[in-house]
């Protein structure tokens, strides 16, 4: 999971959410509020909704290959995603910042789970409510969910490139951020579960095809293949899908780890340092 681009749909697409937005917030209570913020949301995210056809469109420029999860990265994003659940933030229900495209095994287990760090004693607070139960207003107090609209999650975590490629965490055990890292990872979108095995398998793979698109750009730029073929082949490495597994590639260079683990890939990168900003 990466930082997502910031991406903006047109003025009269953010114009129509704040006026649904307003319907929601004119409700009288709490509850009155997250029943209209459902059943108002998925009356409108609907195929043939003018605004939220303008909203998958601008959540798709998010999304890395052909229209990727921005969470795992490797199923197609089908569902308007909450990072701050409907229910629970019903004053974020039309909040066109509270959106990314997710996968129906990414958005489906992630549901309601939320927490925050209380406001007022700093602790960590679940706030979802249990199964089958309504939900009531969460406390104040920072989300614990890394955001990508706003955090870079990469600084939490890095995918281990050497066996693993599952995501480990670079935080200081017992931080607030490690807390942050654990739950968004592990517990919420599962990113590194024992289920979810084709995931490790895919970012495998995901690392061979970049390195191999890497060595061919090599041999094409050393014999003079013409700019337009370079760059169209730099921009498809760009659109891969898994854009973790290239961003790591490039930070375990970077940091000057990489030759210990994978020398060939490492003196790719040293003939062609320009693709350390690709
Ligand atoms: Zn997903």
């Amino acid at each position: 999971m990466i930082k997502l681009p910031d991406v903006q749909p047109e003025q009269k697409v953010l114009d129509s959410l704040t006026a649904f937005q307003q319907e929601i917030d004119s409700q009288d209570g709490f509850e009155a509020q997250s029943a209209l913020a459902k059943t108002s949301f998925s009356n409108r995210n609907r195929k043939g909704n003018a605004t939220f056809d303008e909203v998958k469109k601008a959540l798709t420029h998010m999304c890395s290959g052909a229209r990727r999860c921005v969470y795992c990265e490797d199923s197609v994003a089908d569902e308007v995603e909450h990072i701050y659940p409907k229910d629970l933030y019903p004053e974020k229900v039309f909040d066109w910042n509270n959106y990314v495209y997710a996968c129906g095994n990414c958005n489906g287990p992630k549901n309601n789970k939320f927490a925050v760090f209380r406001a007022d004693s700093g602790e960590f607070q679940a706030v979802n409510p249990p199964r089958g139960t309504l939900s009531i207003k969460p406390p104040n107090g920072e989300a614990v969910l890394i955001n990508p609209r706003l955090d870079d999650p990469l600084e939490f975590c890095m995918l281990d490139l050497k066996d693993t490629f599952k995501f480990v965490i670079i935080k200081p055990k017992g931080s607030k951020d490690y807390q942050r890292a654990e739950y968004t990872f592990d517990e919420v979108l599962r990113l590194n579960h024992v289920e979810r095995e084709f995931l490790r398998q895919a970012r495998q793979e995901a690392y061979g095809d970049y390195k191999a698109r890497l060595r061919e750009f090599i041999h094409h730029r050393d014999v003079g293949s013409p700019q337009v073929q370079l760059d169209s082949m730099i921009d498809q490495l760009r659109k891969k899908g898994h854009p973790t597994v290239w961003r790591e590639m490039q930070r375990y260079h970077k940091r000057k780890i990489l030759a210990q683990i994978d020398k060939d890939l490492d003196d790719l990168f040293d003939q062609a340092p320009e693709a350390l900003n690709w």
